[in-house]
């Protein structure tokens, strides 16, 4: 899911030749945080399109972000994309940074990144698998066609659904 418009316009004219990513976590486990470096690693080796990953988001094009934001990251999260030169591109990694993951309503947590800060590309998964992370960009930036598209299922009103049980058990 993701701003295809923005995304596209940025990549095409002000990425077009390499993408600086600044990496962190918002209070998330860890693991999304994994699966994001193995991208970076040798095996899946994103440098060669262009792709680096930087120590500073004041370098960055691209902020990616793993983790449900809690609520000491507020200001921080703030503070890091104020620091991100404009047109810059935030992704959000993994069900907690999507929507606040399994945290969502814990008293610590206001949910995914999208509370605090605008996001253009959502990847979800618990953790997204390098190679789900790499498509999710791959067809953010338009290199790739899409395979699948989000279809929202219908609701069987719950009245219904104890009806049919009752049916079914004969109470
Ligand atoms: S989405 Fe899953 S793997 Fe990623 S930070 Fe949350 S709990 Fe951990």
């Amino acid at each position: 899911m993701f701003r295809e418009g923005i995304v596209r316009r940025y990549s095409a004219k002000a990425f077009g030749r390499s993408l600086w990513v600044f990496h962190t976590n918002t209070g998330g486990c860890n693991a999304c945080d994994i699966e994001i470096l193995d991208v970076l690693t040798p095996y899946f080796d994103v440098e060669r399109f262009g792709i680096k990953l930087v120590g500073s988001p004041r370098h960055a094009d691209v902020l990616v972000v793993a983790g449900p934001v809690t609520r000491p990251m507020i200001e921080p999260l703030k503070r890091l994309y104020e620091s991100t030169p404009d047109p810059k591109v935030v992704l959000a990694i993994g069900a907690c940074a999507v929507g606040g993951g399994i945290w969502f309503d814990t008293y610590n947590v206001v949910g995914g990144l999208d509370k605090v800060i605008p996001v253009d590309l959502f990847i979800p998964g618990c953790p997204p698998r390098p190679e789900a992370i790499i498509y999710g960009v791959a067809l953010a930036l338009g290199l790739v066609v899409k395979k699948v598209s989000y279809e929202r299922e219908e609701q069987i009103p719950p009245e219904e659904i104890l009806a049919n049980l009752r049916k079914e058990s004969g109470l």
